[in-house]
C-alpha cells in the first residue's frame, strides 16, 4: 500500500516544477525587470528634524517639485506635518548630546508615529509618515544607498573615516598633514575601483554584444 502512494505522487510534482521553470524563461525573454529586493532611503520622501521650525509654521518642498508640505510647531513638543491634505500629528522629544561621556546640551528628535522609536528623520511611503525602522513602513526597513556601494568601493568609507579624524587634527600639524595624504590615497582607489567597475560593464557589454544573455 505505501508503495503505491509513493509511486503515484512523483507525477504532480514533476508537472509543477516544469510549469516553474517554464514562467521564469518567459519572464526573462519578456523583459520584465526583477523588482529590487531592498528599498532605499532616496526612494522616499525624507524629513530630516532640521526642516522643523522652533516655533510657528514653515513650509519645506522636495526638488523637482515631487511634494511640499507644511510644518507647525504647534507646541514645542507637537508638530503637525500637512501634506496633500492630510494632516499627521507627531510628537518630538529632546534628547541629551553627549560626546566624551559629558552632556553637552539637547536635541530634538521624532518620535516615529507608526513605531514609537526616537528618530532624526522620517519618511513618507503609500501615504504614511514613518521610519526607516524595520517593520515600521516597511517589513525589511529602509536601507542606506551608500552601505549598498560601500560593499563595492571601501574607499568611501576609509576616505569618510579620515575626513572625520582630519576635521578634529590641529590645522597645519603633522597629524593633519599625514591625514591628509592617506585621503588622497583612498581618493586614488575610489577613482581605481570607478575604472575597474567600467571596465567590467564594458566587457560585459561586449560579450553580450557577441553572445546574448548569458
Ligand atoms: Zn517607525
Amino acid at each position: 500500500m505505501a508503495g503505491l502512494s509513493l509511486r503515484s505522487t512523483p507525477l504532480p510534482l514533476q508537472t509543477e516544477a516544469e510549469e516553474n521553470f517554464t514562467l521564469m524563461v518567459a519572464s526573462i525573454g519578456s523583459g520584465v525587470i526583477p523588482p529590487r529586493s531592498r528599498r532605499l532611503i532616496g526612494d522616499s520622501i525624507r524629513l530630516p528634524i532640521r526642516a522643523v521650525p522652533r516655533w510657528g509654521t514653515t513650509t519645506v518642498e522636495w526638488p523637482g517639485n515631487i511634494a511640499s508640505a507644511s510644518l507647525t510647531r504647534a507646541s514645542p513638543t507637537r508638530l503637525v506635518i500637512s501634506m496633500g491634505g492630510v494632516e499627521v500629528e507627531v510628537e518630538l522629544r529632546q534628547w541629551p548630546i553627549i560626546t566624551g561621556g559629558r552632556r553637552r546640551g539637547t536635541r530634538w528628535r521624532f518620535l516615529c508615529p507608526q513605531c514609537g522609536v526616537s528618530r532624526d528623520a522620517l519618511h513618507f511611503i503609500d501615504g504614511a509618515w514613518g521610519c526607516r525602522g524595520k517593520n515600521c513602513l516597511i517589513p525589511d526597513g529602509l536601507g542606506y544607498p551608500s552601505r549598498h556601494r560601500q560593499r563595492f568601493c571601501p574607499s568611501i568609507a576609509r576616505r569618510e573615516r579620515l575626513r572625520r579624524k582630519l576635521i578634529r587634527a590641529r590645522p597645519g600639524s603633522l597629524k593633519a598633514r599625514r591625514l591628509r595624504e592617506m585621503i588622497a590615497q583612498q581618493e586614488a582607489a575610489m577613482l581605481a575601483n570607478v575604472r575597474q567597475v567600467n571596465s567590467d560593464l564594458r566587457k560585459r557589454s561586449k560579450r553580450y554584444d557577441r553572445h546574448g544573455p548569458e
